[in-house]
């Protein structure tokens, strides 16, 4: 018996795809999140669901929230950038990646009954994921972002810090409108980190129709809730 043979499929469960049965892939099914995806089973979801579903990354610790199509068309798709990403060790800064790795290892800390999703494209019409999704069990998201000088003094690709500021500012306001709960830390800001998550998580859990952004103080920008909040 050859250990790289296939699995026979009988213990797989599969996703189908309305008129032919398409097999998406074992990979995918075996990493499906039973836990948060509630009744759904991956054998009911079509390969063209539009519909998001969370997947464990291939590190089993993090999340993706993808379509099937998503998590079909790459072996790389359920890659987990933050476990798996070789150190890339830059001359005296740390780089994006780390302080997102430091991020993730805060949030864990902070919230271990949570789930963390990774890049996932949370905000409708914005083009581009969000560092970190903090799933509550409550059901409710708490977005995350992370950001490093590029975002503040280094251009970033092409991209210079003034339109990369402008750019994050959108995607908050974006946020804010879809009523989504959305912190910013800033990496000169570490101190405060946990203090941020505990007190995003908290409003989350207490006020769950209260949409936000939050930010630590080196943004030099205010919070802001909606509705207007007056604890
Ligand atoms: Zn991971």
């Amino acid at each position: 018996m050859n250990s790289s043979e296939t699995v026979p499929d009988a213990a797989v469960p599969r996703f189908v795809c309305g008129r032919p049965r398409i097999q998406f892939g074992q990979n995918a099914a075996q990493q499906w999140c039973t836990i948060l995806n509630g009744e759904v089973q991956p054998g009911q979801v079509g390969r063209c669901s539009k519909k998001k579903f969370f997947f464990r990354r291939h590190c089993g610790k993090h999340l993706a929230l993808m379509t099937p199509e998503g998590v079909h068309k790459s072996e790389s798709a359920l890659r987990c950038q933050l476990c798996d990403s070789p150190g890339e060790q830059s001359e005296r800064n740390l780089t994006a990646s780390e302080y997102e790795k430091i991020a993730a290892r805060v949030i864990e800390a902070t919230a271990p009954e949570c789930g963390v999703v990774t890049q996932a494209r949370v905000v409708e019409g914005f083009n581009g994921g969000t560092d970190f999704t903090i799933q509550l069990p409550t059901g409710a998201q708490v977005d995350v972002e992370v950001d490093g000088e590029q975002h503040f003094e280094k251009a970033y690709h092409d991209t210079s810090p003034q339109q990369q500021r402008a750019l994050d500012l959108r995607k908050d306001s974006m946020s804010l409108e879809q009523r989504r709960r959305r912190v910013r830390l800033h990496y000169k800001d570490m101190p405060w980190w946990t203090g941020k998550i505990k007190g995003a998580i908290a409003l989350a859990r207490f006020y769950p129709n209260l949409a936000y952004n939050l930010y630590t103080p080196s943004y030099g920008v205010i919070d802001r809730f909606d509705p207007p909040f007056a604890p």
